[in-house]
């Protein structure tokens, strides 16, 4: 019996585990074979890095991990749940609920502003008013305290990133995907971003990051 809840402890933290993944994109006659048999495991709490070159399927497997996308073959395991059994309405639910997105180009909404921007994902979730005050909070975690009522095109990039970030976090996901956060930015503003996330794991966020950034 206590063996039994040991492993049950352990394989609990596991939080994202893929095995024999693939995915394959079919264009007319041609197919491209984006992931080739991939397999990982992340445990809980990690902070990973995804390094390769440009069109090596980094993007898709992301997009996978973030259930963004389906895989063409193979398993994959989200805090323990299978995510190819789920239909596409328990996919968003469980994304929405655990998993924050940070892009390379931000993709903020350009008519609104810090905070609106910030507490977009939340109100998909719970479909109510908007939580400015949980933004703010937000805002202010990332340095942005005084740039609440700022629209994306009124801020560098570091601060649009900043956004980003922060609205990752508006769900308060366990697992935060950034794919190339650092990809538009100049190499100061980009370790300023990356202390970000490094303070966010230590937080015990789980982080699989993209990059090119050795
Ligand atoms: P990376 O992010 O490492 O640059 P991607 O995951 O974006 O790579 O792309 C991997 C390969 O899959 C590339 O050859 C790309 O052209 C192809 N690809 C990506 N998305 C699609 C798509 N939606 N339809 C067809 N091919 C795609
Ligand atoms: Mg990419």
């Amino acid at each position: 019996f206590r063996f039994g809840v040991r492993i049950e402890i352990l394989a609990m933290k596991i939080s994202f585990r893929i095995s024999n993944l693939s995915k394959v994109y079919e264009m007319g006659e041609e197919k491209v074979i984006a992931l080739d048999n991939i397999s990982l495991e992340v445990p809980e709490g990690d902070y990973v890095a995804i390094m390769g070159p440009s069109g090596s399927g980094k993007s898709t497997l992301l997009n996978i991990l973030g259930c963004l996308d389906r895989p063409t073959k193979g398993n994959y395991l989200l805090s323990g749940e299978s995510v190819e059994k789920m239909n596409d309405q328990e996919l968003s639910a469980l994304r929405a609920k655990s998993i924050g997105f940070i892009f390379q180009s931000y993709n903020l909404i350009p008519y609104l502003n810090v905070v609106e921007n910030i507490s977009l994902p939340a109100s998909y979730e719970k479909k109510s008013s908007l939580d400015f005050a949980r933004a703010e909070e937000l805002a202010e975690i990332v340095g942005l305290g005084d740039r609440v009522s700022h629209r994306p095109l009124q801020l560098s990039g570091g601060q649009q990133q900043r956004v980003g970030i922060a609205r990752s976090l508006s769900n308060d996901p366990s697992f935060i995907l950034a794919d190339e956060p650092t990809g538009n930015l100049d190499s100061k503003t980009t370790s300023e971003i990356l202390e970000l996330l490094e303070d966010l794991n230590q937080k015990g966020k789980t982080i699989i990051l993209v990059t090119h950034e050795e």
